[in-house]
């Protein structure tokens, strides 16, 4: 589905991406984990082509991004700071995200799974930053592309609504999606990733299942094994 080679980016002296490989599968869930600064959001950003790389080539379904000027509409993306206007209500942003991709979406399915009915006539700004983000996840899987990148999608989700995104992601990819995301929760990453990669001075340092990696530490809880990973 998507295939990156010998990617670098540097800002400035720093070197956040040092020669990066990798390549995501079609159909499943994979976390993209690393310690903060290592790099997880540059990678996505140039995958959504937000960020040149100095060097290095990603294709998505066969073809080179550079080459397919309209690829990022068949890519949903949950930023990790969605910058919206706080004076817009809810409902008026749904529907000017739908009116710009001019896509059908199904959006009403979406608001009704994460109870957001009553804030539909709400403002962004009015909005606790948990039903801000359930807004955004609507706003992610509302036009059903084949490939989806979260970043940080479990941050200000109470456990109900954590509960309820993790569903949503399996339902997702048994729908046959590519899920790609970032989280600092570790047990909800042990609970949907089909396959970790973790990120290390700006080059895939692990690459492999759950299992894997607790059978590579040698430590029987996840988040205890990612912490030996370094
Ligand atoms: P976190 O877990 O904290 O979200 P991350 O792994 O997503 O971190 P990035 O956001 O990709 O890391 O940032 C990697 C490094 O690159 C950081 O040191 C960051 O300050 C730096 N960086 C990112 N974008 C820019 C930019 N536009 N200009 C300068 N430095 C940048």
């Amino acid at each position: 589905m998507v295939s990156i080679q010998n990617l670098h980016k540097q800002f400035g002296a720093l070197k956040v991406l040092n020669g990066l490989e990798l390549d995501i599968m079609e159909k499943g869930i994979i976390a993209v984990l690393g310690p903060n600064g290592s790099g997880k959001t540059t990678l996505i950003k140039s995958l959504l082509g937000m960020v040149v790389p100095d060097k290095g080539e990603i294709s998505i379904a066969g073809s080179n991004i550079r080459k397919r000027w309209n690829y990022r509409q068949e890519i949903d993306y949950l930023p990790q700071i969605a910058n919206f206007p706080g004076n817009l209500k809810v409902q008026e942003l749904i529907t000017m995200i739908k009116d710009l991709r001019g896509k059908p979406a199904r959006e009403k399915e979406l608001i009704e799974y994460f109870r957001l009915q009553p804030f539909l006539d709400k403002k962004l700004n009015k909005l606790s930053g948990g039903t801000q983000q359930k807004v955004n996840l609507v706003l992610c899987f509302m036009f059903d592309s084949q490939l989806v990148i979260l970043d940080e999608p479990t941050s200000g989700l109470d456990p109900v609504a954590l509960l309820q995104l993790r569903n949503l992601l399996q339902e997702e990819k048994e729908k046959g999606k590519t899920i790609l995301i970032t989280s600092h929760i570790m047990n909800f990453v042990e609970e949907v990733a089909d396959r970790i990669v973790f990120l290390l001075e700006g080059k895939i340092y692990f690459d492999g299942t759950v299992s894997e990696i607790k059978s590579s530490t040698g430590q029987p809880d996840f988040e205890h094994a990612i912490a030996k990973l370094l």
